[in-house]
């Protein structure tokens, strides 16, 4: 097989580019990309030799990691302060390093207490939920399919084909799946399948169902667990939340919850 020039040097390039950021690192700038959880880091390098391409360097850090993965070097504050900016909307890269579900365990485990009590749906009511919180976000209903069976995954999104695969029937499954389709679609979040940017979403979402808990409460709970959240400001999906609220409270043909 004949390797593409080039690819092979790419693969080193990116693992040269993971730079450690210890505590006497000097960081003068840091923004919070709230759906990834993942911070763009402007900071000065200590690295000896002096690096040819300049000291000062902006990068994207995972949520407790000290690799920052190096963008580019710079050789004056100024030009790397222009960077930053330029680079602070666009989210860290969408490789694996920032798509790892480093949470997913605890998000499950949070879940563990609430999912399986909540309501079993039938099918037309399932239907229902998903056309709702669909018009509440904008975007095509998915389709909805019921297998039931005996599975360790409870359920499934699909998010090529807009679909939800239930394997059991009830209310909070339906809701994490849809999270996942509106995460994907509405909010573009293309980093790890359990992140800040979906947490904020499954919980927006949750809080459409009064019955499930207090306001309030299973955010309280998720905190506990240790999960990483994202702050509403910055989540598309919360934006359109808070639209909707403005319009519907207290609107009984608004609410989500099925009859
Ligand atoms: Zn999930």
């Amino acid at each position: 097989m004949t390797r593409k020039s080039g690819t092979l040097s790419e693969i080193f390039r990116r693992r040269r580019s993971l730079v450690k950021i210890h505590d006497g690192t000097p960081v003068y700038q840091q923004h919070l990309h709230p759906l990834s959880g993942a911070s763009l880091i402007l900071a000065r390098t200590d690295a000896r030799p002096r690096p040819v391409q300049g000291r000062y360097i902006v990068g994207w850090l995972v949520a407790e990691s000290d690799r920052l993965w190096h963008y580019r070097n710079f050789q004056t504050e100024t030009e790397a302060r222009q960077f930053f900016e330029n680079h602070k909307k666009s989210g860290p890269p969408q490789n694996q390093h920032f798509k790892n579900d480093r949470q997913v365990a605890e998000v499950y485990s949070w879940e563990h207490s609430f999912r399986l009590s909540t309501m079993a749906l039938s099918v037309p009511q399932m239907e229902s939920v998903v056309r709702k919180l669909s018009q509440i976000f904008n975007m095509e209903a998915p389709e909805v399919v019921f297998k039931p069976k005996k599975r360790k995954v409870y359920a499934e999104a699909d998010l090529e084909n807009n679909k939800i695969i239930m394997y059991r029937p009830h209310l909070a499954l339906l809701l994490h799946e849809m999270a996942h389709l509106v995460n994907d679609q509405v909010n573009k979040d293309k980093w790890a399948w359990h992140g800040p940017g979906f947490m904020r979403t499954y919980l927006g979402i949750l809080s459409l169902f009064p019955i499930l808990a207090k306001e309030g409460k299973l955010e309280e709970l998720a905190r506990e667990h240790g999960l990483s959240i994202a702050r509403e400001q910055g989540v598309p999906a919360s934006r359109l939340l808070r639209k909707w609220h403005n319009q519907c409270s207290n609107t009984p043909h608004c609410d989500p919850t099925p009859t």
